[in-house]
């Protein structure tokens, strides 16, 4: 079974809030762009400390979250704002949790037939959750994904997660250009194949994440036919043999 530990971590939580609140909520502008400086700071920082648990920076770090916890003190309707994106993350834990929970077994079942990966290897994952309207699904490395993102059609936070966790499988945490490819057949298996499956429906035209793939995707797309049916590789052979052959593809794809 893939473990995932869904967690509300407040001072992530709050930085990020501060992040997206819209411009009136925050007093005056230089309050808001001393809040904001904060802010960035300590969900980088915060980051930094889920993937690999340091402590190099972490007395900074709680100066930091106290100053921002003190503005929140003085400032109602800052401290309002926040207590809404609390009530609504905290939702949308719910929902998210109940989801992946009632599709767990079919979704893994169909992730092992598409990747040949094996997935029910009790591997515990931290999923910290932020706001959805913050429009982020990341992975962090060592196991620890962010994950802010709202529903738009059925069963999008199950394939949203898995996204994530082939990012894990593919070693894969930023998207640069030489993670195109990779990160191209992230979005065939997830996005595409496991949504068609989870949902009907088939493809292409292809659902893009966030990024504009679907020139790669088109590429690939007769290899991945191919490897759908022929059994033979698994998605990380496949990976590698694509990285080999669409390195032509790249030149004046951007
Ligand atoms: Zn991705």
């Amino acid at each position: 079974m893939v473990k995932l530990k869904f967690i509300i971590d407040e001072p992530y939580l709050l930085a990020d809030a501060v992040l997206i609140d819209p411009y009136f909520t925050i007093k005056n502008r230089e309050d808001f762009m001393y809040l904001r400086n904060i802010s960035d700071i300590i969900r980088i920082e915060r980051e930094y400390f889920f993937s690999y648990k340091s402590k190099i920076s972490y007395k900074i770090f709680k100066s930091l979250e106290q100053k921002l916890k003190g503005a929140l003190k003085d400032d109602g309707k800052l401290q309002r704002f926040y207590q809404k994106i609390l009530e609504e993350t905290q939702d949308y834990k719910r929902e998210i949790t109940a989801e992946w929970s009632s599709n767990y077994l079919r979704s893994v079942r169909m992730m092992e037939n598409i990747t040949r990966l094996e997935w029910d290897d009790n591997k515990e994952f931290e999923v910290y959750l932020i706001h959805p309207s913050s429009a982020i699904a990341r992975y962090l490395g060592s196991n620890r994904i962010v994950v802010g993102m709202d529903k738009e059609k059925n069963n999008d936070y199950t394939i949203i997660l898995w996204h994530e966790l082939m990012h894990s499988k593919f070693h894969l945490y930023d998207s640069s250009f030489s993670n195109d490819i990779s990160h191209s057949i992230i979005i065939l298996v997830t996005e595409n194949e496991l949504r068609s499956r989870l949902n009907g429906g088939n493809y292409p035209p292809f659902f893009d994440s966030d990024q504009d793939l679907s020139i790669i995707m088109k590429k690939i797309l007769p290899y991945w036919r191919v490897y759908l049916k022929s059994e033979r590789d698994n998605i990380l052979e496949f990976e590698r043999k694509m990285q080999c052959r669409m390195k032509e593809f790249l030149i004046g794809v951007k």
